[in-house]
């Protein structure tokens, strides 16, 4: 296991107040190994995925995720980042078949149906998203890095199939930051916020299921930590 210092084993509202505003690694705790133990009892149905690494990227709603991520694809376009099935609508400038391929619900049932994807989860309450699996696996397949950025819930489910995948949280410095992010958006109405708001504080609570903690100050150096991560083979938070 990665012998760096843990800076906050579970993020609660008050903790992250207090946790310091710069980009910081943390490995997993006590807590992350019976998150592992959890998913050893799921080898049945596990996927080989070859010697290429798959990192999961999740954590709370509006930490950055989708940001980090678009600065990993610019910066270092080797690591290759899953494009997820969604039935939300697109926003202005998202473009069909690089942020999402934006499907109906018909469409997403018949991927369900056809076991098209890796995992697939309802976020917020509102839409669907999932990943389909057969890019995954090519990629892994050819040795090339691949990153899914993804829910809680869907993390959750590729521990189950995937173990040995290497699980990263990302984490606001602060909650009133993940709250200011959330509002700066300015992409959802007020209801969708309460809900979204609602989401995060479940998400934050579950950090310590992830193998290693990214805090999200700064885009750039998250995307740095986060790529360091996905190169490095002696990284992997399994003991
Ligand atoms: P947004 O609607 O803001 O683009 O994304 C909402 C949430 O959906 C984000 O937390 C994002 O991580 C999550 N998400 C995006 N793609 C997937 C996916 O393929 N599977 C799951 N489970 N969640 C996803």
């Amino acid at each position: 296991m990665m012998q760096t210092e843990l800076t906050s084993t579970e993020l609660t509202s008050s903790e992250l107040e207090s946790s310091e505003l710069e980009t910081d690694v943390a490995t997993g705790n006590g807590s992350t190994d019976g998150a592992r133990d959890g998913a050893q009892g799921a080898q049945d149905g596990t996927q080989d995925v070859g010697g290429a690494r798959l990192t999961v990227l999740a954590g709370p709603t509006a930490v950055g995720k989708g940001t980090v991520a678009a600065d990993i694809r610019e910066r270092f376009p080797e690591i290759w980042i899953s494009v997820s099935a969604t039935t939300r609508k697109a926003r202005p400038n998202e473009v069909h078949g690089v942020h999402y391929l934006f499907v109906s619900d018909e469409e997403f049932d018949r991927m369900i149906a056809d076991d098209e994807l890796l995992e697939w989860a309802v976020v917020h309450k509102a839409a669907r998203y999932g990943t389909p699996r057969q890019p995954v696996l090519d990629k892994l397949a050819e040795g090339r890095p691949a990153l899914l950025e993804i829910d809680l819930q869907g993390a959750r489910q590729v521990r189950e199939t995937m173990p040995e995948a290497h699980f990263v949280f990302l984490a606001p410095p602060s909650w009133d930051e993940l709250v200011r992010r959330l509002v700066g958006r300015g992409t959802e109405t007020a209801e969708e916020r309460e809900r979204r708001l609602e989401t995060a504080t479940l998400e934050l609570a579950s950090e310590k299921e992830f193998d290693v903690t990214i805090v999200n100050a700064s885009v750039r150096e998250a995307a740095d930590q986060l790529v360091k991560l996905i190169r490095s083979p002696n990284i992997s938070g399994k003991s």
